[in-house]
């Protein structure tokens, strides 16, 4: 068996530890002798790992009691319809577009109300987070809505948005579990897993619960509103159980690890590798201002096509796989999320400083 150094955006690299664990438990999950993928969502043994993964989360990130999670299907992106759907009382919304996802969002919204796009970073490829310290903010907003970090584009928000007392909306599905957050500056918190957490196909949403009523917008499907789900914790009907069980792993990961502070710490000192060896390279360079640089997803360039290809293609070769950039970016794309150790950034920024040798 030989392992290769993942940086795919998503679905992306799992801790070793938690996979071997899960492939331990394959057969016989805890001496019910059947997996998990085989066993009843009613049964006693998954109402212990759905409770404890739930218990886990809200220990790392201090979620406060009067918010619900909600472990929800359809990814990060039926969150986009979800979201006004329930919360478009007075079908309002403003949006920053700082990215594709947000974009889409923002797209989705408009077929529920008016949605003002009060400020975009577009104008130069989404290559920064725009000044969000006071904007005109909608009065009678439902809500505020960003997506924190940009997969795509590597770009993070250092500060969230002045809401002027509306409602914050957050995708965080590139960040999710990357760093410490205040849950209570939010009204939701989403993410999709399959990024910085488990394997794909479901999203959890944190969710204050005052934002959780029958008051949706006419026509909402059962299945689309949060009461429905967060009435029947999860269990609405047969949920991911397979996912739950791999992120309630990885959350026992983390919390192993040190918790958020400890992961903090850690991604920190690996993004610092490589932006470091990126300001002092002659070849390769960041493509997004040093303020907003997101600490999960790193793009870069070299400013020539085939020189950009060749290196995905020897680095692929090499083991360092799942570096080419997003389509709408070109270049590369590193992304280092929690499952990333240090050596691998360590052996990616070894390689480029060979490959640059190389090719001076
Ligand atoms: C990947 C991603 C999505 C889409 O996630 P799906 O689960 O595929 O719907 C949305 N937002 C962000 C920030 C993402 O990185």
């Amino acid at each position: 068996m030989s392992r290769v150094y993942n940086f795919s955006a998503g679905p992306a690299v799992l801790p070793e530890e938690v996979l071997k664990e899960a492939a331990e438990e394959m057969l016989d999950y805890n001496g019910t002798g059947m997996s998990v993928m085989e066993m009843s969502h009613r049964s006693a043994a998954f109402k212990e790992i759905i409770d404890t993964a739930e218990k886990d989360l809200r220990d790392l990130m201090n979620i406060p009691d009067n918010y619900k999670v909600l472990f929800l299907q359809g990814g990060a992106s039926q969150q986009f319809a979800m979201i006004p759907m329930n919360l478009m009382k007075n079908k309002v919304a403003d949006y920053i577009v700082t990215g594709q996802w947000a974009k889409k969002a923002y797209q989705e919204a408009q077929k529920y109300g008016k949605v003002n796009k009060i400020a975009s970073s577009e104008d130069k490829t989404f290559s920064y987070i725009p000044d969000v310290s006071d904007l005109p903010v909608s009065p009678d907003a439902d809500y505020v809505y960003i997506c924190e970090n940009n997969t795509i584009y590597g770009t993070k928000y250092r500060q969230l948005p002045n809401t002027k007392g509306k409602t914050l909306v957050a995708d965080v599905s590139s960040c999710f579990l990357s760093e410490p957050v205040d849950v209570t500056k939010y009204g939701i918190i989403y993410g999709g897993v399959q990024k910085n957490i488990g394997p794909a196909g479901m999203v959890i949403v944190i969710i204050r619960e005052d934002l959780i009523t029958e008051d949706v917008l006419p026509g909402t499907p059962t299945m689309l509103t949060y009461k429905t789900h967060a009435d029947a914790g999860s269990l609405y009907n047969t949920p991911n159980a397979y996912c739950i069980y791999m992120c309630g792993k990885v959350f026992k990961w983390l919390k192993s690890m040190g918790g958020l502070e400890e992961m903090k710490r850690r991604n920190e000192e690996k993004a610092k590798i490589l932006y470091d060896f990126l300001d002092e390279s002659k070849l390769f360079h960041g493509t997004v201002v040093p303020e907003d640089r997101s600490l999960m997803n790193v793009p870069f360039v070299t400013g020539d096509k085939e020189m950009d290809a060749k290196f995905v293609k020897e680095a692929t070769a090499a083991g360092l796989v799942n570096l080419k950039g997003h389509r709408t970016v070109g270049g590369m794309r590193a992304s280092i999320y929690n499952a990333m150790p240090k050596a691998g950034v360590e052996a990616l920024v070894a390689f480029m400083k060979k490959f640059e040798e190389e090719n001076a």
